[in-house]
């Protein structure tokens, strides 16, 4: 069977005492297991981008982007391998792997103008024969703790900026799908990227806790679950690092009477079951307002979601595939049950669902709850699932309010044709990124990405100004000089006394 290991330079360790199983969730079945690494492979990791770093930091900027450059061409050559490799670990459909890879690789045009995001500032004068400027330098060694849903998006948007910054970087990727992320760093490489500076360490909370700790890692970024983004930040904090740690989400979209019915619906089908709801900017919630527009978005949105095919990731015409384990699988058909106990009418009831020919994979159908509302536990929590659940609100204050007051605050839609509705939302929703008729408002990447409450720990954003922000350090240098009088070979000893001396007299021979 494949192994799947480190991509650590320098010599190599020991073999890994802890492998975990690499599913292919379209058959249910082990196709690789990964090595869960310890503080060991951490600690030879470490050791080589700490020998690394200091040479790349040096390396001008516009030769740091060079590698991008040629990254970015490396990728596109090899789209149709990776995004198979991505579909076979993850589950998602070939279109879905190449959108993963192509917003990843959004990033990594934007990590190509950094000489020219690294310029810094310069105020001249700033006091008598005083100048003041300030500069951004990389931190060191940084590190990217990514979730399974987006296995090359993530680790781009924080390798692409780390690195164009001249940091090392350590990337601990999902040990379900870590295929992909090793095989960027490859292709990083063969990019021109010295050895050392992007590194793939795999593991589980044992090499998480290794990387929290480490004194030699100045930053961490973490994309995941709430919970243990939390517990990232606070124990990344302690130990004296920058730590942003990105969480789930619940996104709402909400739905004016004067909205566009069937615009909403086939922006629905794909934003509430695409990649099977396994997105943190998918819209799981719709919130129609008045009776009237959530009777007619539910008659409309029936007959959509029963046209969903549902089938394995190289199915050209599937609109999902299967999710990315069977205990995910379980999770949601069990957020499903905790639905119907609390009382939401299920209106199509996805569970059991059975692909013929694969029986074994872990494929789910579509669900549509309607008639759920802000106290019950199936609403407050994230499913990551294919299950889309209706909430009415009587007018539009109610509807601000529900994703305002929600735990997570990643996305929100609202889909309508008033423009002083739409700028109110948008002036007032609590929430971090927000869609006008866009049902996913991910930020192209020289914007950035980053949810409020608790979809997001740290107060930087993903990738863009952001991102160079998080992955730099600010110096600012206050310089006077001495006039002409002090310079070396200055009046003392009878050489030029004026600045403007010292510039004239080698021209004059
Ligand atoms: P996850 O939290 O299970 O795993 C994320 C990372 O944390 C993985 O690398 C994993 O190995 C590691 N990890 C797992 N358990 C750990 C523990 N106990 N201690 C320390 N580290 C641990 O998340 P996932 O299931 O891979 O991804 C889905 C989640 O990520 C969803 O909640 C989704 O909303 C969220 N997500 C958020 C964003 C965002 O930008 N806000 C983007 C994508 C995904």
């Amino acid at each position: 069977m494949r192994t799947i290991d480190h991509l650590i330079a320098g010599p190599a360790g020991g073999g890994a005492l802890r492998m975990s199983d690499v599913f292919d969730p379209n058959t249910g079945q082990v196709q690789a297991r990964v090595s869960l690494g310890t503080s060991a492979d951490l600690d030879r990791a470490i050791a080589a981008a700490q020998a690394a770093q200091p040479g790349w930091a040096a390396t001008n900027p516009q030769r740091r982007a060079r590698v991008m450059f040629k990254f970015k061409e490396l990728v596109e050559a090899n789209m149709d391998s990776l995004a198979h490799l991505l579909s076979s670990e993850h589950g998602k459909v070939i279109a879905d792997s190449k959108g993963d890879i192509q917003r990843g690789l959004e990033v990594i045009e934007f990590a190509c103008g950094i000489p020219h995001v690294l310029k810094g500032e310069y105020t001249q004068g700033a006091g008598p024969g005083i100048d003041v400027y300030s500069m951004r330098q990389p931190l060191g060694i940084g590190a990217g703790i990514t979730p399974f849903n987006f296995p090359a998006m993530i680790p781009l948007w924080m390798s692409g900026v780390a690195i164009a910054c001249g940091n090392a970087f350590l990337l601990k990727p999902s040990e379900r799908d870590p295929s992909v992320p090793v095989r960027l760093a490859e292709l990083m490489l063969e990019a021109g990227l010295p050895e050392g500076i992007l590194q793939v360490v795999h593991g589980d909370k044992e090499m998480v806790d290794a990387i929290l700790d480490h004194p030699a890692i100045s930053a961490v970024s973490f994309v995941g679950s709430s919970d243990i983004a939390h517990y990232v930040y606070r124990r990344g904090v302690e130990a004296g690092k920058r730590v942003q740690a990105m969480g789930g989400a619940k996104n709402h979209g909400i739905v004016m009477p004067d909205a566009d019915l069937d615009q909403v619906v086939a922006d629905l089908s794909g934003a509430a079951f695409g990649s099977a709801g396994e997105r943190c900017m998918a819209l799981p919630v719709v919130v129609p307002v008045g009776d009237k527009t959530a009777d007619a978005l539910r008659e409309k949105l029936l007959p959509a979601i029963r046209s969903l095919r549902v089938g394995v990731s190289t199915d050209n015409d599937a609109h999902y595939g299967p999710v990315v384990n069977a205990a995910h699988r379980q999770r949601v058909e069990n957020w499903i049950q905790t639905g119907v106990d609390e009382g939401a009418e299920l209106v199509v009831d996805g569970r059991g669902f059975q692909l013929q020919g694969h029986e074994e994979g872990f494929f789910i159908g579509p669900s549509l709850f309607d008639r759920v509302t802000p106290e019950m536990q199936s609403y407050k929590e994230e499913i990551f699932g294919p299950v889309l659940q209706i909430v009415r609100a009587p007018d539009f204050e109610t509807a601000l309010r529900l994703p305002s007051e929600h735990q997570y605050g990643n996305g929100v839609a609202i889909f309508t044709r008033n423009g002083h509705a739409a700028r109110e939302f948008a002036a007032r929703v609590n929430v971090g990124m927000v869609g006008i008729n866009v049902p996913i408002p991910v930020p192209v990447a020289y914007h950035s990405f980053g949810g409020w409450k608790r979809s997001a720990f740290g107060d930087v954003n993903q990738h863009g100004m952001e991102g160079v922000r998080f992955w730099t350090k600010v110096k600012t240098v206050t310089q006077r000089w001495p006039d002409g009088s002090a310079l070396p070979g200055g009046s003392e000893d009878g050489g030029p006394s004026r600045i403007q001396d010292a510039f004239v007299i080698p021209t004059m021979g």
